[in-house]
């Protein structure tokens, strides 16, 4: 058994299995987002100049928003007649909804 400081070469490592996968990590002030809002009751991000990796992370978030509830954060799903809202079933009756509350089926 050795030991010693890390072999110098594992973060250059890294970083071109990143660079390979990845492609060359985006600049911050590279990205810019466009909008970010709910829409149907979720999230939509529509941003410029992501890599991958970026887009990877919101398309990420977006799937998220559509079974997190907005007010709790636990499991929940879409409720709503008309404007529609993501929500666990205790917070969407204590906000006066109904189980029976449901949006039809998405086409969007
Ligand atoms: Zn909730």
């Amino acid at each position: 058994m050795t030991s010693g400081p890390p072999d110098s070469s594992g973060p250059r490592e890294d970083q071109n299995e990143y660079a390979e996968t990845w492609g060359a990590p985006t600049k911050p002030e590279d990205v810019w987002f466009s909008q970010i809002k709910e829409k149907y009751g979720t999230l939509r991000v529509y941003l410029y100049g992501a890599d991958k990796h970026i887009d990877g992370l919101v398309t990420m978030a977006e799937a998220c928003s559509e079974t997190t509830c907005e007010v709790c954060g636990n499991s929940g799903s879409l409720y709503g007649t008309g404007w529609y809202y993501t929500r666990c079933l205790p917070c969407w009756t204590k906000q006066g909804g109904n189980e029976s509350d449901r949006p039809p089926p998405a086409d969007w």
